[in-house]
């Protein structure tokens, strides 16, 4: 192709919360789209992992919703529904009963006319919408102003409840708002780097590989790895620590410890925070042997990591889902920071704890409020002023109620005790990553109308909407997003849109014009994006916070379509500093989990059985996760083949002597059931053995992504019971308990 019929767009990745910097470039003549790493990016400066770099393959119509259609779900959920494509869907209309198309304009009028009617028949508390991080700013914005501001419900939730729940909760208790206070050359900058339950050579790679090109140069800095499985993390670490799952409050309590009784804490710093004497208080049992006996790790292991944290001023201590997944996942987050405001050392050039953001626009959901304990702007729900502020800023027809919407984990049981009458999916696949899977199947089952939202023709969750909508993919539409370091990047579109695909924000204000709300007559993204930006400014003198974007964007003079990548708040942000807009920063007392050690009712903590395997099964604990070339439920990263090598088929790895116990060897199939008592109990997963001893006896592990979409019996959320945090509600997703069965 000449140059000229190359046309390239400046946009990112829409993976993980590193948030790279793509440059894509689409052939005119041709349509083809190649696509490489962004050299201006900060996030990336040019590099992109394997999902990144094999954007190009997901693209295309072949596994696109098309088109709007309704659906006998019943009839779908029984593998009916011949997953439509814009070929089809015409032929269709006429002689299938399973799915039938409909015009937007027929369905926008029907979907506002079923949630009006809903609302008038059991009021608004009767509605729900389940979001995700996979959504742009811009239409997490507007599915929030609807919800909270219009039809007077809190009941909208985001898949971020899986993902980062527990660190916003931990940040709002350590800090008064959520922020991380670091920035990603934090990485390069510090001597030592504490990976707390994160896999970050396969879950941030980008981001892995600044700091390891940093250690390369520098070989003196230094890498722990805390996580009770030996990942890929760990080929690059001087320190392992394969602590039992669970127990990291009682590794970073006896930091705290140490690092008081060695003459580390700074003093001054800790003055300007509270709660000092409490969290010590609380740390004061946990000793080197107590820490040893309780995280099964040997004095010396403990001792070695101990002094690596009291040696090194520059720490980072980066955590991801192995701290935030856990039933005690916010007090780990705040024994994290609590080690580091001891130490002060907190968004300062190399030290600081930072919170790995899972999905590419976690922190985008987070800045709109776009769950059911959040508002909008970094303003608090359970603050009447705030309320108010928000509700006469976007003229909410009645005032914002106080009371925490449905969470996700409460979505299925409120759906079945009928207290949700109408829920609205939204660019997430909960029928595959909810714990307790099976439970939310049928309730989506029962659920008078089941809206779903996606741009993939097929997924679990599709086949059991009502109505489907089409939406635009990465590629098609156009917005912001907000990565780990707090950095606002624009994505764009480079093609038109498949087949009738429209863009979020514009369904939902469709949906909410026709319902007779005003304040949603948006044409654009940039619309959208401004507004919330002039409600994070907004009445900033009464109730100061430090997400002030109206402020950042005058002060970098960017206008919307041509906007660098802009991080809010600076490099660092200095939480004892008098600039700083939110309270002094606390340490927490951490206080044991009540149910450490005991998921597993039939195993100790150190994966000993409690009860003898009765030589057909064996009680293990479960570790979900990532792998490498693969993104959530697989429904864009499997388009593409070469991301499908790393591993084709749903896999359990199982320790040696548990593979021995059991009688299977590599490549045998095992069955997983679950041990728990919950409802679902009859279901199960299929998975072939990987024996390693890269996990610890006792322990199991299992991808996260596998779906009925891609194998049968696969979905392992089906056998993982509900158990959450009870701050944050983050259910535990690293610690269950199941039974294993050859097969
Ligand atoms: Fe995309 Fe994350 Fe890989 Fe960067 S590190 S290319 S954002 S998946």
């Amino acid at each position: 192709a000449s140059h000229d019929s190359i046309r390239t767009v400046r946009t990112t990745c829409p993976y993980c919360g590193v948030g790279c910097g793509v440059l894509a470039s689409v052939d005119n003549s041709t349509a083809k789209v190649t696509v490489k790493g962004d050299p201006q990016h900060p996030a990336n400066f040019g590099k992109l992992c394997s999902k990144g770099s094999n954007l190009a393959e997901t693209l295309g119509v072949e596994r696109r919703l098309t088109h709007p259609y309704y659906q006998d779900k019943l009839a779908a959920m029984n593998g009916l529904s011949p997953s439509p494509s814009l070929t089809t869907l015409s032929t269709l209309v006429d002689n299938d009963t399973v799915i039938k198309a409909v015009d937007w304009e027929t369905v926008l009028d029907d979907v506002a006319h079923r949630l009006s009617r809903t609302i008038t028949e059991h009021g608004p508390q009767s509605v729900m919408f389940y979001v995700s991080g996979q959504l742009l700013t811009e239409d997490y914005y507007v599915a929030n102003k609807l919800m909270k501001g219009f039809i007077g419900s809190n009941n909208i939730d985001s898949n971020s409840r899986l993902c980062m729940s527990s660190a916003v909760a931990g940040h709002k208790r350590a800090f008064g708002a959520d922020l991380v206070p670091g920035s990603y050359t934090d990485f390069e900058d510090c001597d030592l780097l504490v990976l707390v339950g994160s896999n970050m050579a396969w879950c941030h790679p980008i981001l892995f590989g600044r700091f390891l090109k940093a250690k390369q140069e520098n070989p003196n800095k230094k890498l722990v790895v805390i996580d009770p499985r030996r990942t890929d993390s760990c080929e690059f670490a001087d320190l392992h620590l394969p602590l039992a799952p669970g127990t990291d409050t009682h590794l970073y309590n006896g930091l705290l410890k140490y690092l008081t009784d060695n003459g580390h804490k700074d003093a001054s710093y800790a003055a300007k925070c509270e709660g000092l004497e409490a969290a010590l208080a609380a740390a004061e049992a946990w000793t080197l042997q107590a820490v040893a006996s309780a995280t099964k790790l040997t004095v010396e292991q403990v001792e070695q990591f101990y002094q690596l944290v009291a040696a090194n001023s520059k720490t980072v201590s980066a955590f991801s889902m192995g701290v935030n997944q856990s039933s005690s996942g916010t007090d780990k987050v705040n024994a994290i920071i609590n080690s580091h405001l001891l130490t002060g050392r907190v968004g300062k050039p190399g030290a600081g704890p930072f919170s790995l953001t899972g999905q590419p626009n976690a922190m985008g959901g987070r800045e709109v409020g776009a769950l059911a304990n959040l508002l909008a702007g970094h303003l608090e729900l359970d603050n009447a002023e705030h309320r108010q502020a928000v509700a006469e800023f976007w003229q909410s027809p009645e005032s914002i109620r106080a009371n925490t919407g449905i969470k996700a984990c409460d979505a299925a049981d409120a759906i079945l005790s009928g207290n949700i009458k109408a829920i609205w999916i939204v660019a997430t696949n909960p029928v595959v990553s909810l714990p307790e899977a099976d439970k939310f199947k049928k309730a989506l089952a029962e659920c008078d109308l089941v809206i779903v939202s996606e741009c993939s023709k097929d997924s679990d969750t599709i086949r059991c909407a009502d109505i489907v909508l089409p939406a635009q993919g990465w590629s098609e539409k156009s917005g912001s997003v907000t990565n780990s370091e707090r950095r606002i990047s624009r994505q764009r579109s480079l093609m038109p849109a498949v087949g009738e695909s429209k863009p979020d924000w514009w369904i939902f204000a469709q949906v909410a014009k026709r319902m007779g709300f005003k304040g949603f007559e948006y044409n654009d993204p940039s619309e959208i994006f401004l507004e919330h930006a002039a409600l994070t400014s907004y009445q900033q003198h009464n109730y100061p916070r430090q997400l002030d974007l109206l402020a950042e964007i005058a002060a970098h003079g960017q206008p919307y379509e041509s906007m660098q990548p802009l991080q809010w708040g600076g490099k660092h942000i200095d939480v004892v500093h008098a600039n700083f807009k939110h309270k002094a920063p606390s340490l927490i007392a951490i206080t044991p989990p009540k149910q450490a050690g005991a998921v597993n009712k039939f195993l100790s903590a150190d994966g000993v059985h409690i009860v003898p395997s009765d030589n057909t099964s064996l009680p293990l604990r479960l570790i979900t996760g990532r792998l490498r070339d693969q993104w959530h439920t697989m429904t864009r990263t499997a388009l593409a083949p070469k991301l499908n090598q790393q591993q084709s088929v749903p896999t359990l790895t199982l320790h040696p002597k548990a593979a021995k116990n059991l009688g299977v060897l590599d490549n045998d199939f095992v069955c997983i059931g679950a041990q728990t008592d919950f409802k679902t109990q009859a279901s199960k997963v299929m998975a072939q053995v990987a024996v390693s001893d890269e996990v610890r006896m006792g322990d199991a592990f299992m991808p996260m992504h596998w779906s009925d979409a891609f194998a049968n019996l696969a979905r392992v959320g089906t056998v993982i019971p509900t158990k959450v945090d009870p701050i944050s509600s983050q259910p535990e997703l690293k610690n269950s308990a199941i039974m294993v069965t050859p097969v």
